[in-house]
Order: structure tokens, then C-alpha cells, then sequence
């Protein structure tokens, strides 16, 4: 098997497609090579290598003559020798997986630099100060990376390698009187990497390599290695990345920007991924190494004078400084984007002038500007539109829309502090202080806002757990920004104003003092923070024009129809501007509980005669009239399901003993005859009880006195002109004579309608299928219904037997346990309610193959059931109106999906 794939001037041994084996970084450096773009040579050894290391603990045999003789082709290329004493060649090694894990695994940089090869180096670039620099890097990564991560050394809070180090740095810089390491000098310099040598031996118990060749295989083998350390693995969890991918490890040729005031370093995106826009957009810092830009210690410099903003106004651009080598940056913009065909996430480096592309990457964005970008690049034809679709997650979708600060509120409201836009949207929450609180709270069910310093790597769960997050350091690159972006987390970075002292649970900002638990509101999208609670309100999508592009896309594409669940004609209307073409469900008992008529509803259920009951339910007949002529029309001309009364009565009749005063004065009965008839209406098993058609059945005239409300509407609607299409839907259903004993009801109402008012009308009468009988009879129940509507929430409650209501107090268990991967009420059971569906969509159609068949449980707006329903050939889902919009778009992905199978 090959281990070693190798890269240089032009010619790679691995492509782009290779991410598998070559990692992300590895396989596109191989294509940025064979692309003819100046990448520095190195060797990529591969994922499988890592995993069969991290498995057996030794290297294949053969595995050190295939990295020799790719260290023997760099050297050709670049006329340096490793280990050479007059011309040495240092190199990097860095991690890269399959997919992108920003900062979860090492680097170790500079390796090669020895007693040996130090003054050869000097020599060459005749700049001792910058060598004995890259020496110090070099010893402090080692250390933390390969003598104490990786050996499994597990260090007291404050006293890792690592920040025993900088201790003795920020020591010395106190004795010299500056600030900046930038001011240390070479002798400074030099001095330090004795005294971190020694510090190493003292601490770690052995001494810092003087040889290449272990620096060589110590960094290999400690960046394999931490594909298996904690915080990789707790972002794997996070990201439901497999264990068994490995990394694989990229050894490459250092250049250096930071070899004097002709060199530089930066990363940029080739369009912006705040929002989209198509401009070039970074950042970059002269004479500095990559870790410089996104450690957040130097304000980085804006890449170009087009994006320079009031804060950076100032600072200057690489367009202004070295303008050669921005339009040769900015050419290979051009090539990478019409290479990959989508915006890149790139690293650059200029030693000494000369160019150099380190990485290029799928870049990571925010869903305002997945949508942007997938929108402009199809209409420029980069990208078909089914590519366009497929670019655009519905989590991304949702971002889009979701609270932002209401900016009425913020006009008033007293600025805390100001950042660095990172993560748009608005969010309001309580002040923690570490990732661990962050995840507590979140956990004990409070909005918390993460603020520190900056974040690290080992901070992703509390930075997931929190709604948003604020640092005092770091730039729009920094680890804060990029994690957050992914996620598409409200966040601003670079807040330099906070004083943060983690010990004490407390900031201090100017002279205001804020603690743990203080409520904060950020505007990401500005880069302002607020104490207090101001008001989020939604974004307006009816002026994105890129939203609506992106939907007339997924239009184009979808089978699946749209409808939603409402019952009120303003949601009706709101569900309909985001799409929705049709109510899939109207529950009507929603409609009972308005103060006006609940009276009456509540006199319906006491009555103890059916010719009492049918006096007071006419109460209720305008009343239900008028909310279906607003439903219809608000829909018109599309269909709207009316499901008849469907929940236990006794759920209109849990009453506080004033009502029941109240209800007892109105119906003239003594209190305890109303108590005793509100006794005889307890269930043991309301959800299995005298509910649903079971209802309808009991007291035929709720149907009758609904049937009539509906077809009067519909009447009155059709003679003036309105085109409107009733389906009246039949809940709970388990055999067909229940359906047959209602639709009786129903045709009867609708003849004397007809007939009483003259206006003929067409509509449907069907069924809900959600009792898994229902299921298994479909076939019986088609031959009588027009149409099927799924209720899987019933359906999931009757299959597994789970209380709908209750199934919060153990359904953590299971998932913790194992026994479910999630909630089943939120996404859809496949194998086991799933089942049931098929069979129920088959057998209905087995009978009448024209049969109309939707959705309309919770399952509606879940993009992996959206996949199923879509599979198994269902006319339409319906879900909330906020849903609405990303079904739309699941609905296109399930049929690409089923496309490509
Ligand atoms: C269902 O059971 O899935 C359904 C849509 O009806 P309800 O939630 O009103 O019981
Ligand atoms: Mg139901």
C-alpha cells in the first residue's frame, strides 16, 4: 500500500478527489500543484497510515524508505538539504482530515533547525534575529506538541510546557522594557531558546532533539496521534465526524513570512463569508507567521483597500503595499474559485517577495452567505441549479431566519462595548465565563452568552452549548469567528474594551462592573454588545432576493408539495408567503378556546341531551363559519384540510372554581351537578380515549354543526367569486365503519346546503391515518376516503406505545443509553413507523391509485423525514409556516437524492 503521496513544481501523486486518503489539506495541495499554482513541495502521508498507527503503535516496514525518498525530491526541488549544516531545509508538519477540524489537531513548524544547521541558516538569510526565532517557535511547539500532548503527560491548570514558556518570555520582555516580541533582539532571542531548553529538560524530564531526523518522525507521530486527543475527539461528538477516518499528516517546505518587511503572511476568503458578497476578502500581517493573523495578540491588516472598514481604515492594505503580488494572489483567487467552483478558504505566505499558497479549502460561511453565493454563482453558470440547491443545508436555510436586534430598541439602548463583527443575527443571554459553565447552564436550561478572552480549541462544547459568543481578542479569522461562523452562532471577536478576570466571575468594562449571570444582548452583525434584555424581531426575507431565488430554485426541482398547519387566517397568510400551497391541517378545536365562545363549548359538554346539546352547539355555527371563510379565503384558491373536533372534551373542561362558578350560574345547574358531570368525562387515558371520529360518533350533531359551518362558508365564498377548495378531514380513524358512520354525516350537510342555498361546490372528504389499524387497513378505509393525511404524531405515539406528552421523562435516558439515536416525535422512525406508512400509502393506493396522500404530523418540517416521505411517493407534507420555507428546500435535496440513486 502507499503511505507517501508527494507534491512539487507542477506534479502531484494525489488529486483533489482523494480527501479520503490524502485529507482535506493533503489531496488539495496535490490539486493546487498539478493547477500550477506556487505551492511549497512536501509528502503527505496518508489517513490509513494513521489508523493503522494509532492501531499497532509502529510504522509499516518500508515507510521510512518512501518518507527518505520524498525528502530526497524536496531537496532537488528547492537545492536544500535536510539536516545540511551550510544549506538546511526546514519543514512543517501539520494535520489534515478528511473534513476540516479548525485547531483540534498539532503543527509543529521549523523542524530541522539544530546547533548544526543554525548558523547555516544565519548565514544564508544573514538575519540571526529571525532564525533564532523560528528556533524558539520551533522548541515551544515541539515541547507542547510531541514531548507533553502526546506522550499522555497531563500537566497541573497553568503550568503546561506551553505556558511555562511564555512565562518566561513575557519575563524576559519585562527586563528588556517592551511589549512586542517583535522588540526582542537576536541576542534576546537567543538567550531564550537556551532558557527554554532548559526549562523543557527540567519539566518534561528529557532534553529538546538536536537531531532532525527525531524532530522529523516526533511531530508525524505526535500529529497522528492527535487525531485521538480530547479535544479532537469532543469535536468529532459535536460534528458526528466517524472515529475511523484518521488524519493524515502533511510534511512540507517552510517559507517564512516573516524574514524581514518584504515578507508577509495571510488567509483570506475568496467572497466574503459574513455575507456572500463576491469580494476578495482577508487578512494579513507583514513579517509574521501564520499563527500571528489568528491569534489575535496583532490587529491584522485588511487584504485590500476595497474592504477596508472605519476600523481599519488605517492599517494598511496588501493592494497599497505590494501590488505585484496582490494581483498575483488575486489572479490565483480566480483560478481556485473557477477550479472548485466555490468560494475557498485560503493561506498564503510571501518570503521574500515570492509567493507561496499554503492551503485552499471549501470555505466555511454563514447561511446568508451560503445562499448568496450559491445564488451568484449559478446565475454567472459556475454552478447548475441543482448545485446551487444542493449548496444551501436547510440548517443554513434557518439561520437566515432567525432573530436579529430589534433596531428600534437598539436605537435607545446604551452601547457596552464594540467588536468585531464575526457571527451575524442577534442573540440575548446571561454572561458565563468558561466553556464548562457555558454547557451547565445551557444544560439547566438557561440563553447564555460565552465571553472570554479569546477561544481555544478546548472551549467547543461550551461554545455550542451557548447562543453566542464574545471575546475580548482575536480578529474575523480567529478560532472564535471561523467555529462560530460554522455553526452560524451570533459572535463578535476583538471586543477590546472587556477586562475579563475569569477567577472573580466578573468583567469590568470602562467603569461598569458585570458578572456571571448579567444578561448581555449582541448585534453580531455590528459588532455591538448591550447589557440588558433588548428585543430580537425576524428578518424580513420578502426583500432578500437571493431567499426567493433560492426557493423558486428548489421549486424547480421538488415533487414533494407544501402545505402548512394553521388555523388562523393570519398564519394561513404568512405560511403562504413563505410558500405554502394548501393547509394540510386546521384543528379546529383550536378555534374553540376563544373567550367568546368557550362558553358555549364548555355548555356543549355539559349537556346531558343530545336535543340540549344540538340548541347550544348552533351557538357555535357563525362563529366556526366566519373562521372558515377567513381560512378559505386566505388560501384561495388552494386546498385547506378542516379536520373535524378531535381532542378529549374533558381538555375543555378543566376548570378553575371560578369558571366553574361562572359555567354553573349560564347553565342554571347546581355546582355539583356540574362537578359530577365533569366527573363522568375524566379518563384514565384521555389520549386513548372518547376522542377523535370516536367523538363524532357519540354526538353526531358536533359533525353535523361543523359540516355545515364548512359548506356554508363555502357557499357563501363560491358565490362571491372566491375559489375555494374544502377538504373535510376525519380524525382517528381505525376502521373503515367509524369513516363510513362520519362521511354519511358529512355528504348529508353538504346535499342540504347545496340545495338550501342554491351554490354548487365541489370538496373532499378524507381520512387522518394515525392509528397503526389504520394502517394496516388502508385498503378498507380507500375504498371510502378521497384522501389520506398522516398524523405521525399519533402514529408515533400508538407504535411505540409513548405517551406523546410524556415521553420527556425518559427519553433522555434512551438516548443517552443508546436505545434511540433521537427524539422519534421529531424526526420520523423509519424502520418501525415508517413501515407502517408504506404499508398504509400502498394499500390505500392498492384500491384507488389516484388516492390525494400527505403528512401532516410534527415530522412535516424535518428535513431527514422530508427524505422519506418524498421516497415513498406522498403527495405533499405540511408543517408550521416557519417550516415552510426549509421543507421547500429538504423537499429539492430528497429528490436529488433519489435522482442520483
Ligand atoms: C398527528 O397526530 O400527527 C396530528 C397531526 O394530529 P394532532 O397532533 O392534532 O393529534
Ligand atoms: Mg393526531
Amino acid at each position: 500500500m502507499k503511505n507517501v503521496y508527494f507534491f512539487g513544481v507542477g506534479k502531484a501523486e494525489g488529486a483533489a478527489e482523494q480527501k479520503n486518503t490524502l485529507g482535506g489539506k493533503g489531496a488539495n495541495l496535490a490539486e493546487m500543484t498539478n493547477l500550477g499554482i506556487p505551492v511549497p513541495p512536501g509528502f503527505t502521508l496518508t489517513t490509513n497510515l494513521c489508523m493503522d498507527y494509532l492501531d499497532h503503535g509502529v510504522y509499516p516496514e518500508g515507510l521510512d524508505n518512501e518518507v527518505q525518498s520524498a525528502v530526497k525530491k524536496i531537496e532537488a526541488i528547492m537545492g536544500q538539504k535536510f539536516g545540511d549544516p551550510d544549506n538546511p531545509l526546514l519543514v512543517s508538519i501539520r494535520s489534515g482530515a478528511r473534513q476540516s477540524m479548525p485547531g483540534m489537531m498539532e503543527t509543529v513548524l521549523n523542524v530541522g533547525l539544530t546547533k548544526a544547521t543554525i548558523p547555516g541558516l544565519i548565514k544564508k538569510t544573514n538575519n540571526p534575529r529571525f532564525v533564532y526565532d523560528a528556533y524558539r517557535r520551533l522548541i515551544t511547539m515541539y515541547s507542547d506538541v510531541v514531548m507533553e500532548k502526546s506522550e499522555g503527560i497531563k500537566p497541573v491548570s497553568g503550568e503546561a510546557i506551553r505556558e511555562q514558556l511564555e512565562e518566561i518570555m513575557d519575563h524576559m520582555k519585562n527586563d528588556r522594557g517592551v511589549s512586542v516580541d517583535i522588540d526582542l533582539t537576536a541576542d534576546d532571542l537567543k538567550q531564550l531558546c537556551e532558557e527554554f531548553k532548559e526549562k523543557v529538560r527540567d519539566t518534561l524530564g528529557s532534553e529538546f532533539p538536536d537531531d532532525p531526523g527525531t524532530q522529523l518522525w516526533g511531530g508525524i507521530s505526535a500529529v497522528f496521534k492527535s487525531w485521538a486527543g480530547k479535544r479532537a475527539v469532543s469535536y468529532r461528538r459535536i460534528e458526528n465526524i466517524p472515529e475511523d477516518w484518521g488524519t493524515a499528516v502533511n510534511v512540507q517546505t517552510m517559507v517564512f513570512g516573516n524574514m524581514g518587511d518584504n515578507s508577509a503572511t495571510g488567509v483570506a476568503f475568496t467572497r466574503n463569508p459574513a455575507t456572500g458578497e463576491n469580494v476578495f476578502y482577508g487578512e494579513w500581517l507583514i513579517n509574521a507567521q501564520g499563527e500571528d493573523v489568528v491569534a489575535g495578540i496583532r490587529t491584522p491588516y485588511p487584504l485590500n483597500s476595497n474592504t477596508k472598514t472605519k476600523d481599519t481604515d488605517q492599517l494598511p492594505a496588501l493592494d497599497e503595499l505590494m501590488p505585484d503580488v496582490y494581483d498575483q494572489l488575486d489572479a490565483i483567487r480566480t483560478k481556485l474559485e473557477n477550479h472548485y467552483r466555490d468560494m475557498q478558504d485560503i493561506e498564503f505566505t510571501i518570503q521574500d517577495g515570492k509567493l507561496w499558497m499554503l492551503q485552499t479549502r471549501v470555505g466555511k460561511r454563514n447561511g446568508a452567505a451560503a445562499i448568496r453565493i450559491a445564488c451568484e454563482m449559478q446565475s454567472t453558470d459556475l454552478i447548475t441549479v441543482e448545485e446551487a440547491v444542493a449548496r444551501v443545508t436547510p440548517d443554513q436555510l434557518d439561520e437566515i431566519m432567525h432573530s436579529m436586534v430589534d433596531p428600534a430598541s437598539e436605537t435607545g439602548a446604551a452601547l457596552l462595548a464594540k467588536g468585531l463583527p464575526a457571527g451575524p443575527g442577534g442573540a440575548i443571554g446571561q454572561i458565563v465565563f468558561t466553556a464548562d459553565a457555558a454547557e451547565e447552564w445551557a444544560k439547566n436550561g438557561h440563553d447564555v452568552i460565552l465571553v472570554r478572552n479569546e477561544t481555544s480549541p478546548e472551549d467547543v462544547h461550551g461554545m455550542h452549548a451557548a447562543k453566542a459568543i464574545l471575546t475580548a481578542k482575536g480578529g474575523v479569522t480567529s478560532h472564535a469567528a471561523l467555529v462560530a461562523r460554522g455553526w452560524g452562532k451570533c459572535c463578535i471577536v476583538g471586543c477590546s474594551a472587556l477586562q475579563i478576570n475569569i477567577s472573580d466571575k466578573k468583567m469590568t468594562v470602562d467603569d461598569k462592573i458585570l458578572k456571571e449571570g448579567d444578561w448581555l444582548t449582541l448585534n453580531g452583525s455590528a459588532g455591538k454588545v448591550y447589557t440588558g434584555q433588548l428585543d430580537l424581531i425576524e428578518p424580513d426575507l420578502s426583500t432578500n432576493e437571493h431567499y426567493s431565488k433560492l426557493m423558486e430554485m428548489a421549486d424547480q426541482i421538488r415533487k414533494l408539495g407544501i402545505r402548512a398547519n394553521a388555523e388562523r387566517p393570519e398564519d394561513a397568510m404568512q405560511a403562504r408567503d413563505f410558500g405554502a400551497k394548501g393547509i394540510g391541517l386546521c384543528r379546529t378545536e383550536h378555534m374553540f378556546f376563544d373567550p367568546e365562545r368557550i362558553l358555549a363549548v364548555r355548555e356543549m359538554i355539559i349537556a346531558e341531551s343530545a336535543e340540549r346539546r344540538r340548541e347550544v352547539i348552533m351557538k357555535l355555527l357563525p362563529f366556526q363559519r366566519d373562521d372558515f371563510k377567513g381560512i378559505l379565503s386566505a388560501m384561495s384558491p388552494h386546498p385547506v384540510t378542516i379536520r373535524l373536533l378531535d381532542p378529549p372534551l374533558h381538555e375543555f373542561i378543566t376548570l378553575t372554581d371560578d369558571q366553574k362558578d361562572e359555567l354553573a350560574t349560564e347553565l342554571n345547574i347546581s355546582i355539583e351537578k356540574l362537578e359530577n358531570r365533569i366527573r363522568d368525562l375524566e379518563e384514565l387515558n384521555p389520549m386513548l380515549g372518547h376522542r377523535g371520529c370516536r367523538l363524532g360518533i357519540a354526538y353526531p350533531e358536533i359533525t353535523e354543526m361543523q359540516s355545515r359551518a364548512i359548506f356554508e362558508a363555502t357557499a357563501e365564498l363560491t358565490a362571491a367569486d372566491v375559489s375555494v377548495a374544502p377538504e373535510v378531514m376525519i380524525p382517528l380513524v381505525g376502521m373503515y365503519k367509524e369513516y363510513e358512520h362520519q362521511v354519511k354525516i358529512v355528504r348529508r350537510i353538504a346535499d342540504e346546503v347545496i340545495s338550501e342555498t342554491g351554490t354548487s361546490f365541489s370538496y373532499l372528504v378524507g381520512t387522518m391515518i394515525e392509528l397503526p389499524r389504520a394502517c394496516l387497513t388502508a385498503d378498507e378505509i380507500a375504498k371510502h376516503a378521497e384522501f389520506f393525511s398522516f398524523g405521525t404524531n399519533d402514529l408515533t405515539q400508538t407504535t411505540f406505545g409513548f405517551s406523546r406528552d410524556d415521553i420527556g421523562s425518559f427519553l433522555p435516558q434512551y438516548i443517552e443509553g443508546g436505545i434511540l439515536d433521537r427524539d422519534p416525535f421529531q424526526s420520523l422512525d423509519q424502520t418501525g413507523v415508517g413501515q407502517l406508512i408504506e404499508m398504509g400509502v400502498k394499500k390505500g393506493r392498492s384500491v384507488r391509485n389516484d388516492l390525494k396522500i400527505g403528512i401532516c404530523g410534527e415530522h412535516g418540517g424535518d428535513p431527514d423525514s422530508i427524505e422519506f416521505f418524498n421516497r415513498i411517493g406522498l403527495d405533499y407534507v405540511s408543517c408550521s409556516p416557519f417550516r415552510v420555507p426549509i421543507a421547500r428546500l429538504a423537499a429539492a435535496h430528497a429528490q436529488l437524492k433519489t435522482q442520483r440513486q
